[in-house]
Formats: C-alpha cells, sequence, structure tokens
C-alpha cells in the first residue's frame, strides 16, 4: 500500500510516499481501510522529533482515521467487516487499575496511536491496523473527510473544558488559536454550555470563522491588546477559563487574562515549553492551572452524541491527497490553516 513515512528526524522534507506492506491485524484488531485521515499538529511533533520522547523509525503519522473495516482478528466481536468506522487514538491496556477507572491516559503502555506506537503504524496510509476497543461507528451525519478530522481534537477539548474546567452557563472563556484544530472545536463545545467564547486569532478570515462557530468576541492577536480586550469584555472580571496550547508565547497574557479563582487549562506548548510565570498569582488570586491530555474513550462518546445531533460540526479547512502531506504540514506549522485540514489516499 502506499503510505506517507519517514525514517529520520527533520523537516517536511523528510516525508516520502512509498510503499509498504499492508499491516496485518491480531487477534483483537481490525484492519481499516482508509477512507480519510486527518494531519494533527502531533504528525508535526513527531516528524521534528521530541527531547524526552522516543518516536519509532520507520514511522507512519496520523491519530486520526475515517475508514471501512475490512478484517477483523480472530477474537473481535463488537466490529464486523464493510463497519464505517472512526477511530479513538488513546492505545493503553484495558486492564490495569487506570484503564478500568476510565483513566487510559495514566496506564503504563498509554501511547497516542500514530504519534508515540510504530514502527509504521499510523492513519497515513491506505490501510491501518487498531485495537478493535479502539473503534466507534462513523456519525451518519459526516462524511469519511468530516468524520476522519473530529475524534482527537474532539475529545480533546471535551476533556480539557468540560471534565477538568467544569464549565459552566455563563462562564467568559478565552480560546487561543480559536481557528485552529482545538480552537474550532472548543467554541462549539463552549458554546454548547452557553458559555461566552471570546477568540483569539491571528487574521481577520480566521476570525469572520470563529465568529459563524458562534464565538461572542473575537480578538485579533496581531492587532489588539488581548488583555486590554478581555478586561472591557468582562467589566474588569476578567476569564473564567482560559483554554491554553498556545504555550510560552501566550502563557504570561493567559495568566493576566485570568480571573481571581480562575482556571487555565492546558494541553499543549506550540509556541514554546519554558513558559514564565509568577507564581504569586497562584495562592494570591487562588486560581487554578490544570493540565489535561488527550480524554478518555467515554469522553469521545459523550462528545459524539453532540456531532450526531448536529449541534457539533467538523470544520474542514482543505482536503488534501495523501502524496501531498507535505503541503498539509506546511499550512499547519505556518499557521495558514483554518479548521482541520482531511487527507484522502488514491483509492479511497
Ligand atoms: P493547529 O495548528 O490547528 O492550531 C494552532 C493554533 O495556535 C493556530 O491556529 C494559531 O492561531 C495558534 N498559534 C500558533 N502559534 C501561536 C502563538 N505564538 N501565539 C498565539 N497563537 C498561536 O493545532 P491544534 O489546535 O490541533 O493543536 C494545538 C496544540 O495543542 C499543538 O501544540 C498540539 O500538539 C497540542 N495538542 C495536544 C493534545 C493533547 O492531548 N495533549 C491534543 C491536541 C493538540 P493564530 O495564529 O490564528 O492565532
Amino acid at each position: 500500500m502506499k503510505a506517507i513515512v519517514f525514517e529520520r528526524n527533520g523537516g517536511p522534507e523528510v516525508l516520502q510516499y512509498k510503499d509498504v506492506p499492508v499491516p496485518t491485524p491480531g487477534p483483537n484488531d481490525v484492519l481499516i481501510q482508509v477512507k480519510a485521515s486527518a494531519c494533527n499538529f502531533n504528525d508535526i511533533w513527531a516528524r521534528r522529533g521530541l527531547p524526552g520522547m522516543q518516536i519509532i523509525l520507520p514511522h507512519i503519522s496520523g491519530s486520526d482515521a475515517a475508514g471501512i473495516v475490512v478484517e477483523t482478528g480472530s477474537e473481535v466481536r463488537n466490529v464486523k467487516v464493510g463497519d464505517e468506522v472512526i477511530v479513538h487514538c488513546g492505545i493503553s491496556c484495558r486492564q490495569c487499575d487506570y484503564c478500568t477507572r476510565g483513566e487510559e491516559f495514566f496506564c503504563r503502555d498509554f501511547k497516542i496511536w500514530g504519534f508515540q506506537t510504530g514502527p509504521l503504524d499510523g492513519a497515513h496510509g491506505e490501510y491501518c491496523k487498531v485495537p478493535a476497543a479502539n473503534i466507534l461507528p462513523k456519525p451518519k451525519n459526516l462524511s469519511f473527510e468530516e468524520a476522519a478530522t473530529m475524534p482527537l481534537v474532539l475529545v480533546t477539548v471535551w476533556r480539557m473544558l468540560v471534565t477538568r474546567a467544569q464549565i459552566r452557563a455563563g462562564d467568559f472563556v478565552l480560546i487561543w488559536g480559536a481557528a485552529g484544530g482545538l480552537g474550532v472545536m472548543a467554541i462549539q463545545v463552549a458554546r454548547l454550555y452557553n458559555a461566552n467564547v471570546i477568540a483569539v486569532a491571528s487574521s481577520d478570515d480566521k476570525l469572520e470563522l470563529c465568529h459563524q462557530l458562534g464565538a461572542n468576541y473575537v480578538l485579533n492577536r496581531k492587532k489588539q491588546d488581548v488583555f486590554a480586550e478581555v478586561r472591557k469584555i468582562t467589566a474588569g472580571k476578567r476569564a473564567d477559563i482560559v483554554f491554553e496550547h498556545t504555550g510560552a508565547d501566550t502563557w504570561p497574557i493567559s495568566m493576566q487574562c485570568l480571573k481571581w479563582g480562575g482556571t487555565i487549562v492546558t494541553c499543549g506548548a506550540t509556541s514554546g515549553f519554558d513558559a514564565q510565570m509568577d507564581i504569586r498569582l497562584l495562592w494570591n488570586k487562588q486560581q487554578n492551572y490544570l493540565g489535561s491530555h488527550l480524554g478518555n474513550k467515554g469522553e469521545l462518546v459523550d462528545a459524539m452524541r453532540f456531532v450526531e445531533s448536529g449541534q457539533i460540526r467538523p470544520v474542514v479547512g482543505e482536503i488534501l491527497p495523501l502524496k501531498q502531506m507535505t503541503r498539509a504540514h506546511d499550512l499547519i506549522e505556518n499557521g495558514k490553516i483554518a479548521g482541520k485540514i482531511a487527507i484522502v489516499p488514491n483509492s479511497a
């Protein structure tokens, strides 16, 4: 089958479109013909290489897939050949104390599929194999392209806002990168909870998208002083929740923008890991700084109900053929895309 493979870390030039064997499913796995996958920011991290984290080489990235089951392992009961499916990308043992408590991300064997797995084991090929436990039915109201761009960002946002930050009606929620993959979901989840969304992005086009998705206020971080605007919008009280994933560049502003007793929830650091903070704010203002990582399958199932009802919709900014993965990386790495990129193999 054709796949996008890299054999060493580096720039986009390490991505090769080449032939690799079709994966062989184990007894508890399913083999999926990939109709569409997504390009996520973790594909960029994997390609670049991350200090302190092993990227198994040769590597096929891709943590989201939508497709058709073409083979099932001998022990698989929950899925059958011909089913249209999507994938939850949290791989874990499903037996330990953490897994059975719904805390699969604390499992000693936890890995994000297509990011930490391998060799040659992600969605950026014509076929992929995953444990049957990680399969969910594709929502009938979505195309394969739409469905492929949803699970990773949706489960991450749901855990960040609903489980961790415990969003409530009326909250002011400041969302960085609001037209990005996480951002477009964060706007919709926050609006689902009747929160007041303050969306931040770097261009007026992106802000128009945020507005269409329901953002109550939009801020262009290139032209406006985000802190001053948040104070104005909230009559000086500042945000109840700051949705962070942008890291070093925005962290000090996120702290400024947070109200006394408010919550910053973060899952990433696109602009850098070494953020500055004045820890006096933690106790003086009794603020909450929460980390969040992916989410469990149950959280994804909870969130998907609102996709099936049409209250949350995928935002596909671009559909690209598999062989143009370099372009997908360029668009994401340089902030040139609003919403998500769906990737379509030739055979789809
Ligand atoms: P995208 O590339 O789709 O969007 C990121 C957005 O961040 C861009 O739209 C850009 O918006 C904004 N941004 C980038 N640099 C800066 C900056 N210096 N200052 C302010 N805003 C900036 O990525 P995702 O939304 O999919 O992911 C975002 C981050 O979250 C990544 O680092 C990713 O690895 C991480 N992540 C972590 C997960 C986890 O489970 N731990 C899961 C999913 C993602 P604009 O320039 O318009 O302001």
